[in-house]
């Protein structure tokens, strides 16, 4: 007789802890691909979501989905970001615990379609405050306005968030959301003057050409037209089929006001200086000056400075040497790189500037007692290009940063708990890449603070010097290769100008070649307020020590690690099942790739080392003493012997338990489902 396939075969399990072979990546991979092909997206490693891109909209994100979701624990419903959204919720209440959700995944995974679910999830479920009614609405519609000037298309993603995200939502005692603050991280600034084959600039450029009125591009003096600027043509994509930039341009100019936006024009004229900067070109003299071939009063009159001035700026160079001031012409090439620096710290302070704003827009207004916080991280994940420069190295170094935070707040605290709790723990052994960050970050020898000294002396450029620094100071480390060969020979495969370093999700070459450069001086006299607030006078009369772009990237990561590890995580584990952005396809060894580097098999092999779940007596005797009469109504004993009465009672086995100091361990979910079964019947 055939025998039925029955649903646990079909649908696989949805807790991996439940997995027979736990040690099998093969048998993960085809827990998740069975869960997949049923759109079941999600599914627990313990506390632990994944979940895979569905590349489709399901009908799972609806209100009446919310309420399933409301006040219920993991175990009793199938997985789901909800449920996720709201234990930490409810952490938060019941435990009065700061909470943060991190979510991480390669490029096109997921993160910020999750992120938006969560936010939604709130805005939705949670009580308002009177006063604060429109906050939930703010918070939902800066995201439009931050992902138009953030975001962009690229291969991978046709909707790129091109900058890290963290988002505070602040909660009254009530639970009502009451404020908001969002910090962000690198943008990809290059973007703004490069964009590969296929790819695209951020995608306001593109809304605007398409959904302004004739007006206002008059206005600007802008052609419709994107193939007509230089810095939009690059990747020779215009239009996204997924896509409706006049749409999108209807959204953002909607949602600006709702976030407290006034000054739209002032904005707007900063989008149109950085088309027109691109589209600025130089000629050469004969003595090797070089000046400037097209009109430039109108990019003068839209940046909101003396056009002399910034002809000047765009064209020649000031170095103080000695004490003293020179100015010296820049050459041709040196002049484009100079214009491209200026349209990429224009937009990128811009983009500083709003993220400014849009936190103005969501901060709390009336301080509130009891007030507690959940966090929600959106950031990059681990990048590996063609060519890999400064912007991926940073990248890829957070998320060494945020792979050390997870290893130390879960696995660690992890074992630390069972050794609190007096129970017995077999070690499990897993990659620690503290050697890794020691490496990029480490004070006076880490290719941080040797590139901060290079950048810092004189001349333009930091290259091939700073490699042979780097050699000098780090060569004989494990995790970093040049093209020199130990035995004095050399690595065909490297170039002289790049270094390789070995991360724990992999080995990318990082190219060394960049050029640093000043036009700054010009922008502070801009009478455009956005930009005169963007690049204050101070900062160049001021002589300190410049801090460098990379240690002020490192120290912004140290504070993220500060707030993330002050609160309790959850984590959302993102993967993405194909290449081609296509519902239904499930590439094996792209998923693979993935579930080792999120490190999804270690994770997993120490939820199972010891036990699955673990409650506290309390919180365990509460729920389930109407099952034991010696437990019901009231247990007047130790906690412990309680607990201890109850699971007699109950019939666990020795084996399915353990009694800690505080807590009851339980190795198996499954004993878990069946206690909570008698608890329904
Ligand atoms: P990046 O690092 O490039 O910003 P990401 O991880 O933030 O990538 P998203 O932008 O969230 O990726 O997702 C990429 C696309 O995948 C979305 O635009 C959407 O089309 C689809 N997608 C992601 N998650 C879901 C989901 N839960 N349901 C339906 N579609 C989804
Ligand atoms: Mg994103």
């Amino acid at each position: 007789m055939e025998s039925a396939l029955t649903a646990r075969d079909r649908v696989g399990v949805q807790d991996f802890v439940l997995l027979e072979n736990y040690n099998s990546e093969a048998a993960f991979i085809e827990n998740l691909r069975r869960r997949f092909r049923e759109n079941l997206i999600y599914t627990y490693i313990g506390s632990v979501l994944v979940s895979v891109n569905p590349y489709k909209e399901l009908e799972i994100y609806s209100k009446p989905q919310m309420d399933r979701y409301r006040g219920v624990s993991f175990y009793e419903i199938s997985p789901h970001i909800y449920a996720l959204s709201d234990n930490t919720y409810r952490a938060m209440r019941t435990e009065r615990k700061d909470q943060c959700i991190l979510i991480s995944g390669e490029s096109g995974a997921g993160k910020t379609e999750a992120s938006k679910k969560i936010l939604l999830y709130y805005a939705v479920t949670c009580p308002t405050n009177d006063r604060m009614a429109a906050l939930g609405d703010r918070l939902l519609q800066s995201n439009p306005v931050l992902e138009a000037f953030g975001n962009a298309k690229t291969l991978r993603n046709d909707n790129s968030s091109r900058f890290g995200k963290y988002m505070d939502v602040q909660f009254d005692f009530r639970g009502a959301p009451v404020g908001g603050h969002i910090l962000n991280y690198l943008l990809e600034k290059s973007r703004v003057v490069h964009q590969n084959h296929g790819e695209r600039n951020f995608h306001i450029f593109y809304q605007l050409l398409d959904g302004g009125d004739d007006d206002l591009l008059n206005t600007l003096n802008l052609e419709r037209n994107p193939q007509n600027y230089r810095y939009l043509v690059k990747g020779n994509c215009p239009r996204v089929s997924s896509i409706s930039d006049k749409n999108n341009w209807k959204v953002v100019m909607k949602a600006l006001p709702v976030i407290g936006f006034t000054e739209e024009e002032k904005l707007l004229n900063i989008i149109a200086s950085v088309l027109h900067l691109g589209n600025t070109q130089f000629g050469e003299a004969e003595e090797g000056e070089t000046y400037i071939t097209t009109e430039i009063s109108n990019l003068a009159k839209l940046l909101g400075v003396d056009g002399s001035a910034l002809r000047e700026a765009l064209t020649h160079k000031k170095l103080t040497a000695k004490g003293e001031e020179m100015i010296t012409p820049l050459n041709f090439e040196q002049a484009e790189s100079a214009r491209d620096a200026l349209a990429k710290t224009v937009y990128g302070r811009a983009f500083t500037w709003l993220v400014e704003k849009i936190n103005q827009s969501l901060a709390l207004k009336v301080h509130s007692k009891g007030s507690s916080v959940i966090g929600l991280l959106d950031i990059y994940g681990f990048e590996v290009l063609q060519h890999n420069s400064f912007e991926q190295f940073c990248i890829n170094y957070c998320n060494e940063k945020l792979q050390q935070l997870f290893i130390e707040l879960t696995l660690r605290s992890e074992q630390e708990e069972y050794e609190t709790e007096g129970i017995a723990w077999e070690p499990v052994q897993y990659f620690d890449n503290k050697i890794i960050c020691d490496l990029i970050e480490e004070k006076h020898k880490g290719i941080i603070s040797i590139l901060d000294e290079e950048c810092l002396r004189p001349g333009e450029t930091c290259d091939v010097s700073f490699l042979e620094k780097l050699e000098g100071t780090v060569g004989g480390h494990p995790h970093f290769v040049t093209h020199k060969l130990a035995n004095g020979k050399t690595r065909r495969v490297m170039s002289r100008e790049e270094f390789r370093l070995l991360h724990y999700a992999g080995e990318v070459n990082y190219n060394v070649t960049g050029k640093l450069f000043n036009t700054f001086l010009v922008m502070c006299q801009s009478d455009n307020q956005i930009l005169s607030h963007c690049f204050r006078r101070e900062e160049v009369i001021d002589q300190k020590r410049p801090e460098m772009a990379a240690t002020q990237f490192k120290n912004s990561l140290m504070k993220l690690m500060e707030i993330l590890s002050s609160k309790e995580p959850s984590y959302v584990r993102c993967i993405k099942p194909n290449d081609a952005k296509q519902p239904g396809k499930f590439d094996e060894v792209l998923v693979r790739h993935q579930v080792k580097y999120l490190g999804l098999m270690e994770n997993l092999r120490v939820r199972r080392a010891g036990f699955a779940y673990r409650r506290r007596f309390e919180a365990f005797l509460q729920r389930y003493k109407p099952l034991c009469p010696e437990t019901w109504p009231n247990w007047h004993g130790r906690l412990v012997d309680g607990v201890l009465t109850l699971v007699k009672h109950l019939g666990y086995k020795d084996e399915e338990y353990k009694l800690g100091r505080s807590k009851i361990f339980i190795r198996f979910p499954k004993t878990l489902f069946s206690t909570e079964d008698a608890l329904e019947a």
